[in-house]
């Protein structure tokens, strides 16, 4: 199988070609003639955090909202913030306490607002997809919504920059989302973290806090032979966000406890022989 000498891809996830003796694959050839300006990109977020005066952090308790929780208060000391959590009901008891903690040591307000995801959840393992896009994109419209009712304009996310070319995007009624990770390197994240009281849960997947990640990718890879996220990861590689070494650690096949299997089925009220029927 032919494997993309820049990044992760291989013929599973993308068209592989041949170009001056070197397979590289389809996104690496387009990066290659339209390289991101990484400077460009730091300057543009430096210009707009300038102005931020009061903003919410999505703080899902994972690194990378820890690390973008950091960096709003202490590099980018903006006067009045509040980090927000959206527990969508499969969060980690253990990552919510670390993330209250974290937020208690940089002294900004913690908020935890709780709903219920389930359906999401049961759709996608019950279908053996990735629950993330939906998640996601529910979560920031619950922020939305928590931001124009609290009079915040920003809101302050540990995204990184895979998959467009502006640290921001604009959302309906005048929000703004700054996506502070932007080309931020995995090693500058860590070195973030080492300073903070920052626990890493041992969870399966490339997950700090989210239960329901490591089933869904389980069975992904038993029915697709690869990981649902290879593609974002390969972006991390191409881009010298994350090394070649880790990002493979990353995409290998995680083996979820029985113990996590069993609260997430409860949760979603799956019995586990739907489960045997989607393995088959
Ligand atoms: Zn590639």
């Amino acid at each position: 199988m032919l494997k993309c000498s820049l990044c992760v891809n291989d013929e599973r996830t993308s068209r592989i070609e041949v170009v001056n003796g070197r397979p590289v694959c389809r996104e690496c050839q387009v990066y290659l003639r339209h390289p991101i300006d990484r400077k460009k990109v730091r300057e543009e977020l430096e210009g707009l955090m300038i102005n931020v005066d009061r903003a919410i952090v999505a703080y899902s308790g994972g690194k990378d909202s820890v690390v973008a929780l950091y960096l709003a208060k202490e590099v980018y000391k903006v006067p009045e913030l509040e980090a927000v959590m959206i527990d969508h009901g499969l969060m980690s008891e253990k990552a919510i306490k670390n993330a209250r903690r974290i937020a208690e040591h940089l002294d900004v307000p913690f908020k935890i607002l709780r709903y219920d995801y389930s359906d999401i959840f049961r759709n996608a393992l019950l279908k053996a997809q990735s629950p993330c896009r939906a998640c996601s994109k529910r979560t920031m419209e619950k922020l939305r919504k928590y931001a124009l009712k609290n009079g915040y304009r920003y809101i302050i996310t540990g995204h990184e920059l895979p998959f467009g070319h502006h640290p921001y995007r604009l959302m309906s009624g005048g929000i703004v989302q700054i996506r502070l990770l932007s080309m931020m390197t995995e090693e500058e994240r860590f070195k973030i973290l080492k300073r903070l009281p920052f626990e890493f849960p041992e969870l399966p997947g490339y997950t700090t806090n989210c239960l329901v990640l490591g089933p869904t990718l389980q069975l992904y890879w038993e029915k697709h032979g690869h990981s649902f996220e290879h593609r974002r990861i390969a972006a991390l590689v191409r881009y010298g966000l994350i090394s070649r070494e880790k990002a493979e650690r990353e995409l290998q096949k995680p083996e979820v406890p029985e113990e996590q299997w069993k609260i997430v089925l409860k949760k979603l009220g799956i019995e586990e022989n739907q489960i045997e029927l989607i393995r088959r």
